[in-house]
């Protein structure tokens, strides 16, 4: 397909003075796990006419670079189970403003797709993982195989990713040896961490989330009667705090979107499976992107006016006190988390 672009600016920036130079993707809201914090365990997924097509998301991809945006994170629910995602991954790795094409995965395709990803382009991936007991991690994912993730985990290391990052969601659920566990595995494995506060998105029957609410101080205490944790002023362009301990190469991340607010400094927006393109995690301001690609197939200067008008939309931060601002709490699999 022809695409065609005239001039438009080459920057996007929101009424507050933000400019927007990360986009997160979700290539699909299927997945392979049911994560109790993230999906309900009979899931009801979007019909596959409606979600958008690779060839769709590409030229998303191109749009976007040619408006500025650097960093782009593909994922989902869980990307590696989208049919041919990999050849998403070639075409988005070709993008020439592209700094940084990265991915967030719960491991389990990875055995296999590791290699294909790394010659695409990919440097840096985030895999998921809440525990290294093998019946705790069937708890939490309600389906998943662990030691499927850890040979993942493993083929990833000798394929050489520039920087590999366990993302663990912080819920109650677990012993505080787990936690210390998962930070000896990173700390072993030349791996980064990132702790992650649990929000109330998602249908969360099993571990209702007031309940299950570990705020990152807590986490942070806890890893400090083991180790000595340095807060350093490194930044990853995102809205996590990292922490160093001496001697080891490894980072540890916390994002706290419930004990923290970080919106004064948000540079990201999402686009749904759909194509909706979400201005703030935390509230419904959107605009239908599917629409744009579906009513003038490869216009590439219609869909990025359509980008650039809708920064108008992004709001000054996000809510997640249900009381206060019930906006409808999307699932995290078809936000893209
Ligand atoms: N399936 C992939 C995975 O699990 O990494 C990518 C999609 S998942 C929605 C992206 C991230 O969101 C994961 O790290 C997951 O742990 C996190 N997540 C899901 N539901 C969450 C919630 N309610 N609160 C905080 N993080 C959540
Ligand atoms: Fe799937 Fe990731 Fe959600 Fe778990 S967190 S159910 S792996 S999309």
């Amino acid at each position: 397909m022809a695409i065609h672009s005239q001039e438009s600016p080459n920057r996007l920036v929101d009424r507050f003075g933000r400019q927007v130079t990360y986009v997160r993707m979700s290539v699909t809201d299927r997945c392979d796990f049911r994560c109790v914090y993230c999906m309900s365990e009979r899931m009801t997924f979007i019909p596959r006419a409606q979600l958008l097509t690779l060839e769709e998301m590409a030229m998303l991809g191109q749009a976007f670079t040619e408006l500025g945006v650097r960093k782009l994170r593909i994922t989902g629910g869980e990307p590696l189970v989208r049919k041919n995602v990999i050849s998403l991954f070639r075409q988005l790795g070709r993008l020439p403003e592209l700094e940084e094409l990265t991915l967030t995965t719960n491991g389990s395709q990875l055995e296999h797709l590791a290699r294909p990803l790394r010659e695409a382009g990919v440097k840096r991936i985030n895999i998921s993982l809440d525990s290294l007991d093998p019946r705790r991690f069937r708890r939490i994912t309600r389906i998943g195989n662990l030691s499927k993730v850890l040979r993942g985990i493993d083929a990833a290391l000798a394929v050489g990713f520039e920087r590999l990052k366990l993302n663990t969601v912080a819920i109650r659920d677990r012993g505080d040896d787990e936690i210390l566990g998962l930070l000896d595995f990173v700390l072993d494995h030349g791996m980064d961490i990132t702790f992650i506060e649990q929000m109330p998105a998602g249908i969360d029957a099993d571990a209702p989330s007031s309940q299950s609410f570990v705020p990152s101080e807590e986490i942070l205490e806890l890893l400090r009667t083991r180790h000595e944790v340095i807060a350093t002023d490194e930044t990853s362009g995102g809205p996590a705090r990292y922490y160093r301990i001496p001697a080891h190469a490894t980072r540890v991340g916390f994002i706290s979107p419930r004990s923290h607010s970080f919106c004064e400094s948000c540079n990201r927006v999402r686009v749904t499976t759909e194509g909706r393109l979400l201005l703030c995690l935390g509230q419904d301001h959107s605009v239908d992107l599917k629409k744009v690609l579906r009513a003038h197939p490869g216009d590439l200067s219609r869909l990025k006016q359509a980008i650039t008008r809708a920064m108008e939309l992004k709001p000054e931060g996000h809510d997640f006190n249900r009381a206060r601002h019930p906006v409808a709490f999307r699932n995290m699999s078809s936000t893209g988390g």
